[in-house]
């Protein structure tokens, strides 16, 4: 067991704390929890993937506690949003005297001070060179979304070009980018036209294939890419590739865009992953990490790109005060503090999982930034990726007091707050080895 007491947080004996993990003295899901769980899947949406049954009652640091007072080490970091760490004191107090002052006014139509603060941040820790402007959005595919619309409006031109195993969203504009399943897709056309997409990797195939097929580089607005390929498996790109589209675009006047929604803020130790690979977009696009799980996404582009007229683009509830102070303290947070922890961690993560896939022969392939890493579960009679195992070693790892969750078709991602210390870490890895142990 472990306590999860950490630099800034609170100490035993303060209203939050919350004890250490794990802690499962009798099994999982308890029966608060199993009644919790009848009565949700009664009336939500079945869309929903839920992989295991965990009822979260509170978290705080790397430390989740169910309704049944089981307590579990968080690999998962609500998919990779709770970068500061669950309810870090300095967050809450920043939404808690934010709320008390000024909840709703709408950045669309008027001035605050903390949005003034967070853009005045974004800009600043954006790779390239000034000016830039900031649109704020309230997720991730609101982002993604605006910047399609920017770029179409910015350059005149139509087409947008994005990657296989790519995802971007999963509203109209973000779906039409998405492609990382099928199922993601099905029944929902006709999505936006004039999108294409070529495999991740394989950047020659913009030349070769769409521009000398299907489109003329001058009729396109812009390449999305996400430095690495988040719900697409974790798949880092190989070298050169970004490179390549950062050379492409400029040959053809089209603009890059970095999807870093779920590898920025930090998380590969960097504030932006494609800053490992020498690369500056021309517009990046944040979300996830960057309130620490309120709702806020941004993108941050050169002056001369946002340069759409008054109600062109707007939101009622994009970049609410109280996110936008959110967001300011929990930039401050990583750029103090829990960005040099990514940095630091990283390769530690990394070789435990290479260390556990050479042991046990049914995962490989460990890689990854920072606290972005993962690996593949794969069948040891025919080497080739394996779900259902993957879905069983989910399990157990959580029957152990560890949460993880998957991506890719048959990967498993370590995206843990950007705040565990080592002596979690370890543990948890000791979980997950003791977990893929059970499904040889
Ligand atoms: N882009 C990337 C790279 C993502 O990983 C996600 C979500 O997983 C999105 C966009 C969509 O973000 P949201 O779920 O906040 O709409």
């Amino acid at each position: 067991m472990l306590g999860i007491k950490q630099n800034e947080q609170p100490q035993q004996g303060d209203h939050d704390w919350i004890g250490p993990a794990p802690w499962i003295p009798d099994g999982v899901p308890g029966p608060k929890a199993k009644r919790f769980i009848e009565r949700d899947e009664r009336l939500t949406s079945p869309s929903y993937t839920r992989d295991y049954p965990l009822v979260v009652k509170r978290a705080l640091g790397s430390v989740i506690e169910d309704v049944d007072g089981n307590r579990f080490l968080d690999f998962a970091a609500g998919i990779a949003v709770c970068a500061t760490g669950h309810c870090h004191p300095k967050v809450v107090q920043a939404i808690e005297e934010q709320a008390r002052n000024l909840i709703h006014i709408c950045g669309s139509d008027f001035y605050y001070p903390v949005m003034v603060e967070l853009v005045e941040k974004l800009t600043a820790i954006t790779p390239g060179p000034g000016p830039k402007r900031v649109y704020l959005t309230n997720s991730g595919t609101e982002a993604v979304e605006a910047a399609m619309k920017l770029a179409r409006y910015y350059t005149r031109r139509q087409w947008i070009i994005g990657f296989y195993g790519a995802f971007h969203g999963r509203t109209m504009g973000a779906l039409s980018l998405t492609c990382s399943k099928a199922r993601q897709r099905e029944r929902f056309g006709p999505l936006v036209p004039m999108v294409a997409h070529v495999p991740f990797g394989d950047a020659d195939a913009i030349e070769s294939n769409l521009f000398r097929y299907e489109m003329a580089p001058s009729e396109v607005a812009a390449i999305f890419v996400e430095p690495i390929q988040g719900e697409g498996g974790y798949i880092l790109p190989p070298p050169g590739f970004l490179q390549q589209i950062r050379d492409i675009c400029d040959r053809h006047k089209i603009l890059m865009v970095c999807d870093e929604i779920q590898s920025g803020t930090g998380r590969t130790g960097r504030w932006f992953a494609c800053e490992h690979f020498d690369v500056i977009p021309d517009v990046a696009l944040v979300a996830k990490g960057l309130a620490s799980g309120m709702p806020l996404g941004a993108v941050v582009a050169p002056e001369e790109v946002m340069s759409w007229p008054p109600g062109a683009q707007g939101s009622t509830f994009a970049g609410n005060p109280v996110c936008c102070a959110a967001a300011n303290a929990t930039l401050e947070l990583v750029e103090s503090s829990y960005m040099a922890n990514a940095a630091k961690l990283g390769p530690r993560l990394l070789a435990a999982l290479e260390n556990i896939a050479d042991k046990r022969k049914v995962v490989t392939a460990a890689r990854g930034l920072g606290l972005m890493c993962a690996l593949d579960v794969i069948s040891r009679r025919t080497g080739k990726g394996d779900a259902k195992r993957r879905e069983r070693i989910l399990r157990a790892s959580f029957e152990r007091g560890l949460l993880l969750l998957p991506c890719g078709e048959h990967a498993i991602r370590f995206c843990p707050p950007l705040c565990i210390n080592e002596a979690q870490l370890d543990v948890g890895l000791k979980l997950f080895d003791e977990a893929v142990a059970t499904v040889l």
